[in-house]
């Protein structure tokens, strides 16, 4: 399945529950030749306007780490574990996560990125595919507030900088 194609299933998706109180499914967006693809946890109430990844607060924080490191943000892939909002921004459940993880493993199939980042434990259980380098770091909304994750966030981008 093309990328294109795979968004155009991804706006029109019904299999959980949450498009029924999302405005908008959230693809993922950037360079589908990317060499490295952040994946989050869902769309915040930003997102769910826009119908774009990492708008809002913790996109901006994103943005402002990936300038510090010199990466450009238009030569990555942005997307989540989950393509629609949750109500109140709660976690999703772990059928909302089953129901949408095969778009992330079809972005990443057909991306063949080298390096995929999950911020936050939510990213974190995405299945591991052979081939792909995986970094773990935390959530950029938990880098924001605190002082050791915004540390560990900060030299993780630092880290990918040197990969690039
Ligand atoms: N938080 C996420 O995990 N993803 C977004 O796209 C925005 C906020």
């Amino acid at each position: 399945m093309t990328l294109a194609s795979l968004e155009g299933r991804i706006k029109k998706c019904q299999k959980c529950r949450l498009w029924k109180t999302a405005l908008n499914a959230v693809p993922g967006e950037g360079s589908v030749v990317a060499k490295v693809l952040l994946v989050g946890q869902n769309p915040g109430a930003e997102e769910d306007k826009t119908g774009r990844p990492f708008v809002g607060r913790s996109g901006k924080f994103l943005n402002k780490v990936l300038v510090e490191n010199g990466i450009d943000r238009r030569n990555l892939f942005v997307t989540n574990i989950v393509k629609h909002a949750t109500p109140s921004n709660r976690k999703p459940f772990p059928d909302e996560i089953a129901a949408c993880l095969p778009y992330l493993e079809c972005q990443i199939y057909s991306m063949k990125p080298e390096i995929v980042v999950l911020m936050g434990a939510v990213a974190w259980q995405t299945p591991r595919m052979e081939g792909v380098e995986y970094v773990e770091t935390v959530h950029p909304s938990a880098a924001m507030r605190f002082a050791k994750m915004r540390k560990r966030f900060e030299e993780d981008f630092a880290q990918l900088r040197n990969l690039l």
